[in-house]
């Protein structure tokens, strides 16, 4: 009933208190869009050691399971750079339901990034300077009007260049949660050195779910563990489109799920005590004196009625506390003031029992408790930064 409540009262959202208006102005007011759950990092036959993937199959797979978007994400050297007369070429990549991204896994010795694009863009140009200096790079991302993102940010092949080029980072790759915890940390890092940069998740799944149990392949027994939606990433989009998935990634208004069930971190604040909802996660407002309310929702048709989470929020990379949260819609709520001078971010984890996720069933072992987490409402970040 609360999650109705909350419902409502968005509805009734008026702009955000002059008293603290946001520095950057949001891409939309809080009820003005519409939440898409996706995947982000995908591999199909277009890449080497892919099996068992072909477009139609992923495609075929994020349409059943209920995806709003996907993005192919090939190894670019393994074609040379020429994702265009492959993957986008490929008569297999169409969806009348699914929004198709454009892009590619940018696969250099300085590690991995995907690029998530509304539109096709010349990949050549990016992968040509892949072994240029960073300042050469940059230009060329935002020559392109593209979104780049470091990828699997530690371990094997883990993004090597300035956290200054990309626009989001992998905090969640694949089904196995703890080796994300490393991930996580690099996250807080860049934000605490001011940096506003979106966390979002990918599978990097690379080998399709068997069509029988008995096609037990190795590569296809991956697949009964990490694939399409583990992790899930939601956005809020403005409009139910590509471009509109691309802009909420840009923008923050990103959460990630274990699994397209759920459940969905929903991320809000109310800055002047009136009730209503004023910013959400993504959103950067001048910090002043006054208390803040933040509002913390999970979401997702699938949530247990008897579902237990324990909800931690973290500040400028510390833990602030820790919260239990129960049944179908459950709700938490906060207080804090914000540091008048100088930055700070709130971001939150939600631990519980997987929802289950019926076409992935070995998923729920390898995320642990790990259900869902959110990306940050920021204070006195600097939007030229
Ligand atoms: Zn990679
Ligand atoms: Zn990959």
């Amino acid at each position: 009933m609360r999650a109705c409540a909350l419902l409502a009262v968005l509805a009734l959202a008026a702009p955000a208190s002059p008293l603290a208006a946001p520095e950057i102005p949001p891409v939309a007011n809080l009820t003005d869009g519409v939440w898409l759950k996706g995947d982000l990092h995908l591999h199909s036959r277009h890449s080497k050691e892919s099996t068992n993937n072909p477009v139609k199959k992923i495609i075929g797979f994020a349409e059943a399971n209920g995806m709003d978007f996907i993005d192919i994400t090939d190894h670019d050297n393994h074609v040379d750079g020429d994702v265009a007369h492959h993957t986008w070429a490929d008569p297999e990549l169409q969806s009348d339901k699914v929004l198709l991204l454009y892009g590619a896994e940018w696969t250099t010795h300085r590690g991995h990034g995907n690029v998530f694009s509304a539109k096709p863009y010349d990949h050549q140009r990016l992968y040509d300077v892949r072994d240029q200096r960073d300042a050469k790079i940059l230009a060329v991302k935002k020559a392109l009007g593209i979104h780049l993102s470091a990828n699997h940010p530690i371990g094997k092949d883990n993004f090597g260049f300035s956290y200054d080029i990309v626009d989001s980072i992998e905090v969640w790759n694949s089904a196995v949660w703890p080796k994300n915890a490393s991930a996580i940390m690099i996250w807080d890092d860049m934000l605490k050195s001011g940096r506003k940069l979106t966390g979002r998740g990918g599978s990097d799944a690379h080998h399709g779910v068997p069509d029988t149990p008995d096609q037990a392949t190795p590569g296809s027994v991956q697949a009964t563990a990490n694939y399409v939606g583990t992790p899930t990433t939601w956005v809020f989009a403005r409009t139910r489109t590509a471009q509109g998935v691309v802009d909420a990634l840009t923008n923050g208004r990103v959460a990630v799920s274990a699994n397209p069930a759920g459940p969905r971190v929903e991320f809000y604040a109310d800055l002047n005590a009136d009730g209503r909802m004023d910013m959400m996660m993504g959103d950067n407002a001048k910090p002043t004196r006054r208390p803040v309310h933040f509002r913390i929702q999970l979401s997702g048709k699938a949530i247990p009625a008897d579902g237990a989470y324990t909800v931690t929020v973290i500040k400028n990379g510390d833990r602030l506390g820790s919260y239990p949260a129960h049944g179908p819609a459950p709700v938490v709520e906060f207080d804090d003031t914000p540091a008048v001078e100088g930055r700070t971010y709130y971001r939150v984890e939600v631990q519980g029992a997987p929802t289950p996720y019926p076409a992935v069933p070995n998923s729920m072992k390898l995320s642990g408790d790990m259900v869902g987490l959110s990306n940050p409402i920021f204070f006195g970040f600097d939007p030229n930064f």
